[in-house]
């Protein structure tokens, strides 16, 4: 998978551990796959307790590290550097259409979580192979990230809502010279969000859609049982229900939100997204210490060393930091310094994500 040139500015040994990280996040995956076939129990864990939980704050913080060592995305470029893929350009209007795609894609698979993903792992790596497939299949068919990694990756919607201004930048190593395989690059710009990432009127909308829904929908998430099983199937109703009921209300909010209030648009998506994530460590920080629910989603249970006012205090420090770090603080940063385009420069476009749209 290694490319034979290095990314401007990035010196030899950056690439090399670069390369190395990619490496080791491909076998940890694989190993993960592997154990949710033979070991459910371990690679259920490995995970929902310990890569997922991590993700969100990543994406916040440095979603370029993510971009740079994700094994599916690093699998979608495989045909690429085979010189299999036909490298087709991925017009507006289809890449509009994979990002719906990967819109219903998020909020169908994580209700599934708590009916099946969540404890079933044969299922969980059987849906993982259909989603690798995919992601070669798209990487085969169109010019680089076009198809998987900027259009119809499930996380590139999150990675939009979560990773609009991170704290650091890296650099791209995936990407030696721009291929300009989408506008605007969603690793080169700084101040993409998931208003402005796809700039047609569909990709407009779910962006629209995911900003609003989101909150609510992992409020609703969080307020479902986990069901053993397959007995979950006779509660989809409310695996899908009360999430979409609670996504819903505050799509609401924010629509009426953005109405009365245009101006603030772009201080009102930022609330949006800070309340998501910040909805999502409320539940499920305290039980990584093994506070509160220990069956559910402990990684170190260290619960009896710490005070009652723990979990309170948990929470009020993910409100400050979500808070500070997606709300208050101010610049925009791309994900990823940029390559060489074809005439040799290297440029950070930053995109005014307080334009109404
Ligand atoms: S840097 Fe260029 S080749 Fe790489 S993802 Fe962005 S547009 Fe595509």
């Amino acid at each position: 998978m290694a490319t034979a040139t290095i990314t401007a500015g990035m010196s030899r040994r950056a690439h090399a551990l670069w390369r190395l990280a990619q490496v080791l996040s491909w076998v940890a995956g694989m190993f993960v796959w592997g154990a949710l076939i033979v070991k459910p129990d371990l690679g259920l864990h490995l995970l929902w307790n310990v890569l997922i939980p991590i993700a969100p704050a990543l994406l916040v913080l440095a979603p370029g590290i993510w971009r740079n060592v994700c094994p599916l995305g690093s699998m979608s470029l495989v045909p690429h550097h085979l010189g299999l893929s036909q490298d087709k350009r991925l017009s507006p209007t289809w890449r509009s259409r994979l990002f719906l795609g990967a819109f219903i894609l998020l909020v169908l698979v994580v209700p599934l979580r708590k009916v099946l993903l969540d404890t079933n792992g044969p299922v969980l790596a059987a849906i993982l192979t259909v989603v690798g497939l995919l992601a070669i299949g798209l990487g085969s068919i169109f010019k680089w990230k076009s198809g998987w990694c900027s259009s119809l990756c499930p996380v590139y919607p999150v990675e939009l809502l979560y990773g609009a201004r991170p704290v650091i930048s890296v650099h791209n190593a995936h990407c030696s010279s721009c291929l300009n395989c989408v506008a605007p690059c969603s690793e080169s710009t700084a101040g993409l969000t998931p208003l402005t990432a796809v700039n047609t009127k569909l990709g407009r909308t779910i962006g629209v859609a995911l900003t609003g829904l989101f909150p609510g929908f992992v409020w609703g998430w969080y307020n479902v049982p986990t069901y053993g099983g397959w007995d979950g199937f006779s509660h989809l109703h409310i695996a899908y229900g009360i999430p979409f009921a609670g996504g819903g209300a505050t799509l609401m909010v924010y629509l009426i939100l953005r109405t009365v209030l245009p101006t603030l648009e772009h201080l009102i998506a930022s609330v949006f997204a800070a309340a998501a994530i910040i909805t999502y460590y409320w539940f499920r920080l305290p039980p990584v210490f093994g506070i509160g629910a220990p069956d559910a989603a402990m990684i170190v249970d260290i619960s009896a060393w710490l005070p009652t006012w723990s979990a309170t205090a948990l929470r009020i420090l993910t409100f400050l930091a979500f808070g500070w770090l997606m709300v208050v603080r101010t610049g925009w940063r791309a994900w990823e310094t940029p390559p060489p385009s074809g005439d040799g420069s290297s440029v950070i476009k930053t995109l005014d994500p307080t334009i109404s749209v």
